[in-house]
Formats: C-alpha cells, structure tokens, sequence
C-alpha cells in the first residue's frame, strides 16, 4: 500500500512514443489545432458556467472548480432557509430528504436507477459502511478480503480495519490480477475504478463478473470516474459503490460523498454504523434499533445541510450533458495532451504512467519525471495548475465540462519550457 511509483503495474513507452489512439487528434500534418478542436466542442459552451480565470486549471481531478450558480444558491439557503425557517426547513425546505434526493441526481452520471444512491459523509466512511456491508452479506463462511494493491491510502487503511473487525484476512492484490485472485474464500472485493496516481482505468465489468463468479462481492471506489466517465454500475451488476463530490462533480471542499447499495441488497445490508438517521421511525426515539427499508439504510446521522444543498446545486450543470459525449472529449483532452508533450517536451525527459489503450485509460494523465515537486511548483507560478504525487509523479487532470484544447496546448508548452530550462521572459 505504499505510494511510490514503482509499485504501479504501468510501464509504458513515453508520451513521445505513445500517438493518440481512436479519435483524438494525430501528429503530424493535418492533425487539428486547440482552436479547431476547442471550435468543435459541442461542451465548450459550459466553461461559461464554472468561475475560472486565466489558470489553465488541470487538478479538477483533487478539487473541482465553483459552478457560478453555487454562490448565490448558497447565499439564498442560507438567509432564507437558515435564517428565517430555521428548523421549519428539515420538512419545508427537503433538508431531511436531501440525501436521498442529491444521490437520485448523481444516479444517472454513475449508470445507476433511482433509490439506490444516497449522499453523506466521506468517501472513506463510506468504504467502510460498503465493505462491511458486503463482508456481512457474503456470510460467515468467506474468510478473506481482497483490495486493490495501489489503492488510494485510505481505501486500504479502511479496508485493514474492516477486516480485522469481522475477523476475515485482508489481502493486497494487483487491481490486474484481482478477477483471478477472488476464490470461494472471498467475501469482498475492494478496488478503485481508476488508479489516482497512475490515472489507470480499471476493467470494472471484468473484474465485477469474475468476482460474482467466484460468488462474491465487488465494492468499487469511483473517486476519479464519477463525472469523468461513464460507469454502468447497474449493467454491471456492482454490488457496493462509493466515490467523492468534490472531484469531478464539483460539489466544493469536503462535499459529502455517496453510497450506492444495489437494489437488492438493500434489505440485507447490515450498516456497521447504524444511526438514528437509518432507523425507520427516527423521530420515534426508540431504544431499539430498526433499519429503514430502501438506500436510506445507508445513513448514520444527521446530514451536512449547507455541504450538501451547495452540492445539490452544483449539480445543475450536468443537466442534459450525455456521458457518451463527456468520454469522448475527455480522451480527445488526454490524447491531444500526450501529442502535445511529444511536441513541446525534449524526448526522454519525461515517461507516461498512464495506458495509452483509451480502454484502460481515466481523465488524467500521470508523468513521471526527476525533480517533480519542483517542476509542479514551477508550473503552478507560470499559471499551469496540477499536482504532485510523492515520489516523482506530475499528475494532470482534464475535466470535460471545462477544460479546453487551449488549455491542453499552453499546459504542455509550459511543461516543456519548464523542464528544457527554457526561461524565455514569459
Ligand atoms: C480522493 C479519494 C478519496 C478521498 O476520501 P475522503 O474520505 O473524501 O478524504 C478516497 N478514495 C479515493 C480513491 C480517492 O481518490
């Protein structure tokens, strides 16, 4: 579980050697520029809707920008339903059913039918509502768990914990080798949809159906695909998933994450976190506890309202964007990356983590490169924002609903200044 590039499974060519694959632009002669591609952007319209400036801002993939119209919803809330309702508003103004309600607006960005999708809490107590869920359902008999070797550190510290708590084995295992590693010792199955570092884009049908195979359950992070790519989780019968807000849904700062709990799971699942929140009379007081039917079950205690409603209008702007056209563009976004790296970059100078199989690939792109916190810092002062992963990896992330070829072209120029040492006064 240590994070340092060379436990990732990913060694491929340079960006150098890697030309975009599919329908992206191509080297050489002909291939269209950021303006032509940015002009033939059918989502390009819906930069106007996010509060940006001059940044070529590429870490939508830690922290999504403000959709403009959060402010002042934000504002509204918090003077009239706050300030003059008060506690009139857990019924009059939909705060008690808000869970329930933001989950059904994400549902659709993560292939899911209502009812199944609640929002609150973290990511990380999420995993562990989800996993001991699942661990609890696949039954005593299953004595092991299993979890994605490079999984983002808390998935896997949650993980350790869950399994230690129901007495079952944990057992790290390359995301490439979990369909096969899942036996009929297994319960659960934890593993990201895509590598945070690497930006590796997992075989979540693959993997679900092998561990169904093996008659257990597939739990699946989607921090970095939820509103990044399509995801499918009701054709791909997933049984648990969880994933943050505050990414590529733009929910803002510590925005509540969700839960997702299979139709049919939801009368079985056994929430190691049962509050008042997921009883089905909370306002009886009862001593004993009784789970509500439905996702509700999902809940513990009272939700963060303001987080949550700014969420809620975060959401806004997803209204009639098709995730068919939103992947499209993100890989036009990584491949036209990549090409221009092999063009402004010296050879050598940098090496991509990420597939360039568009089948295996998320919304970042990850280089590695000597002396990476530096150069990020360098490009972070010339406007160009990312970040940086220990030890050496440069990490860009493209959302779809902002970013432009333009962006993409100056990010890459400057990535190339920075590193040739090319300090030409700008
Ligand atoms: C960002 C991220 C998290 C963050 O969890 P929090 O509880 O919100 O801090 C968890 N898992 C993955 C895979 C992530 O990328």
């Amino acid at each position: 579980m240590s994070d340092t590039a060379s436990q990732s499974p990913m060694s491929v060519p340079p960006a150098a050697h890697t030309p975009g694959a599919g329908p992206g632009p191509r080297p050489g002669r002909g291939a269209p520029t950021a303006a032509e591609l940015d002009a033939a952007d059918v989502l390009a319209g819906l930069r106007d809707a996010f509060v940006l400036d001059d940044t070529v801002y590429l870490d939508g993939n830690s922290l999504g920008a403000l959709p403009a119209a959060v402010p002042g919803r934000l504002a509204e809330i918090v003077r009239r339903e706050w300030g003059e309702l008060r506690i009139r508003s857990w019924t009059e103004s939909g705060w008690w059913t808000a869970p329930e309600r933001v989950g059904d607006r994400i549902a659709p960005l993560i292939g899911a039918a209502p009812g199944q999708v609640v929002v609150g809490d973290s990511t990380s107590v999420n995993v562990f509502k989800a996993l001991v869920g699942a661990i609890r359902l696949a039954g005593p008999d299953r004595d092991e768990v299993l979890v994605d070797a490079d999984t983002f550190p808390t998935d896997g510290y949650l993980a350790e914990s869950a399994a230690r708590m129901t007495g079952r084995t944990l057992r790290p295992v390359p995301a490439a080798e979990l369909a096969r590693a899942a036996g009929p010792r297994t319960a659960a199955v934890l593993a990201n949809h895509v590598d945070y570092r690497s930006g590796e884009l997992h075989d979540l049908p693959g993997i679900t159906e092998a561990v169904h195979g093996a008659g257990a359950l597939a739990v699946w992070d989607l921090c970095h695909s939820a509103g990044a790519l399509p995801v499918g989780l009701d054709e791909h019968g997933v049984d648990f998933a969880v994933g943050c807000t505050y990414k590529y849904l733009n929910g803002g700062p510590g925005a509540p994450a969700f839960l997702y709990i299979r139709a049919e799971h939801q009368a079985g699942f056994d929430s190691p976190l049962p509050g008042w929140n997921s009883h089905a009379e909370p306002f009886r007081m009862t001593g004993r506890y009784t789970p509500v039917e439905g996702v509700r079950r999902g809940r513990v205690g009272t939700p963060d309202i303001l987080s949550l409603l700014a969420l809620e209008a975060a959401l806004d702007v997803w209204e009639g964007v098709d995730p068919v056209v939103l992947r499209a563009k993100s890989l036009a976004l990584t491949d036209f990356f990549l090409d221009r790296v092999a063009a402004h970059v010296p050879a050598g100078l940098v090496e991509c983590l990420t597939p360039a199989e568009h089948a295996r690939r998320g919304s970042q792109i990850a280089l590695r490169c000597s002396g990476a916190a530096a150069v990020m810092a360098e490009l972070i002062a010339r406007g160009v924002v990312g970040d940086f992963r220990e030890p050496d990896v440069l990490r860009f992330g493209f959302t779809p609903l902002y970013t432009s070829f333009a962006d993409v072209e100056r990010a890459a120029l400057e990535l190339g200044r920075v590193l040739a040492g090319r300090v030409d006064g700008r």
